[in-house]
């Protein structure tokens, strides 16, 4: 089916047959992978106003006096404070950035800090710490021989006043700081291709300039993540374990497209974490967990399948702001990931993306889940190639049935969509 897109809609389809060969494996930790998001956060003592929550949040501060973003403070509170990640399961630990909170008041920069990890009985202090730096408007990061653990502290001595924290993150793998940034410098023998690719946009899309929900659009109003809910359409049931794979699958396959603009013209963001805000059903029994660690939506049906709640929802509040979502801006949904039973091949868009639940719980540790890295192309704004062919470029992944992974050539397809939309967030 060929792609179509209406105002405040796009959509594509595919059909792959069960020929197309399947890069399965053991799932590989990407460098830069952030863990923090996937854990609870906790504290020695948060002021009424502010939230332990925004330590974890994914969202980059844009700096240390925050007034726009929730926060985690101490105030009145001095002396020694702390805040906990906690997750479900053991993790490695090789490195934490904190980004401190300085409003130049009640709450300044600490005197010091260290990062512990729970050893079963109590916190102790991480061997081989490279250093704790204290600097406002910027991440503060420490490194260390890695560490298993499910718990890990930051622990802060107060200095001029009370503590705070606007965001932390845990690595196993830290990233380097990104590259200096490169501006458009294709390989030579893709500047005619791509440029044809763009052509073809022009031609055929009348809205390719004045749409405003491709994935682009939807990370930047973020400021560098993205919320999705599980529609899981299929009367099969779901333990919290099939959950938290689930997750983790969709997060390492919208990694491998955002990891491509990594120090890239300019593009602002090191990793762009994927959280999954709630799962949507038909029957709440078939969700075998009782923790609230996503909202559940039951039986709000809509294209006869469940759907998370439209408040919620980017599609429906593409103006970025969610008034009548019980958990505002924090809690809202960009994008679907659409799980039905029975299904062949996909569908991508703004929307999300949707293939069979058996074919994604089926891969869900191939390091290639092709047709959801071929979806979530289209939820970024790249086409199908059904009925053409760029000159001099073999297989690649947007073309169906041609390729298993994103190959360079859809690597740089991918970021021509940065170069033309850049200048909308005033890049
Ligand atoms: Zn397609």
């Amino acid at each position: 089916m060929k792609w179509i897109r209406t105002v405040g809609t796009a959509v594509a389809a595919l059909s792959l047959l069960a020929s197309g060969s399947l890069v399965a494996g053991p799932a590989q930790a990407a460098p830069g992978d952030n863990l923090a998001w996937t854990a609870t956060a906790s504290a020695s003592y948060t002021s009424p106003w502010e939230s332990v929550a925004a330590v974890n949040d994914g969202i980059d501060p844009p700096r240390s006096n925050d007034t726009t973003n929730r926060r985690w403070g101490t105030w009145p509170q001095t002396g020694t404070q702390w805040v906990d990640l906690t997750w479900t399961s053991t993790q490695t630990v090789r490195a934490v950035d904190v980004y401190f909170f300085d409003d130049n008041g009640g709450v300044r920069l600490p005197a010091a800090w260290r990062v512990q990890s729970f050893n079963g009985s109590g916190y102790v202090d991480v061997a081989g710490a490279s250093g704790y730096p204290v600097a406002v408007d910027r991440y503060n990061r420490v490194t260390f021989t890695a560490v298993s653990t499910s718990r890990l502290r930051v622990l802060l001595t107060s200095g001029a006043a009370s503590v705070g924290v606007l965001e932390v993150k845990a690595h196993t793998n830290p990233p380097v700081d990104p590259p200096p940034t490169s501006g458009w410098n294709p390989p030579a023998n893709l500047v005619t291709p791509l440029n044809e690719v763009w052509q073809h946009y022009e031609q055929t899309y009348p809205q390719l300039h004045t749409f405003r929900n491709y994935g682009w659009d939807q990370v930047m109003a973020n400021r560098g993540y993205l919320n999705y809910c599980v529609r899981w359409d299929s009367p099969a049931p779901v333990s919290a374990a099939l959950r938290d794979q689930i997750h983790a699958a969709l997060a390492r396959q919208v990694k491998k497209w955002t990891d491509v603009m990594v120090g890239h013209n300019a593009w602002p963001y090191g990793d762009v974490p994927v959280r999954v805000v709630g799962w949507a059903v038909r029957d709440r029994n078939q969700l075998q967990w009782s923790d609230n660690s996503v909202d559940i939506y039951v039986n709000d049906i809509r294209e006869n399948a469940p759907q998370c709640a439209e408040p919620c929802g980017r599609f429906f509040n593409q103006n970025g702001t969610y008034p009548n979502c019980p958990g505002g801006v924090a809690r809202h949904y960009d994008m679907s990931l659409w799980l039905t039973a029975g299904m062949g091949g996909g569908a991508g868009g703004d929307w999300g993306q949707r293939v069979g639940s058996e074919y994604f719980v089926n891969n869900i540790n191939a390091a290639d889940m092709h047709i959801v890295l071929h979806e979530i192309g289209h939820s970024f704004g790249l086409d199908d190639f059904y009925d053409w062919t760029p000159t001099g470029v073999g297989g690649f992944l947007m073309k169906a049935g041609s390729a298993a992974q994103i190959t360079e050539f859809d690597r740089w397809m991918f970021r021509d969509w940065w170069r033309h939309l850049k200048g909308r967030y005033g890049y």
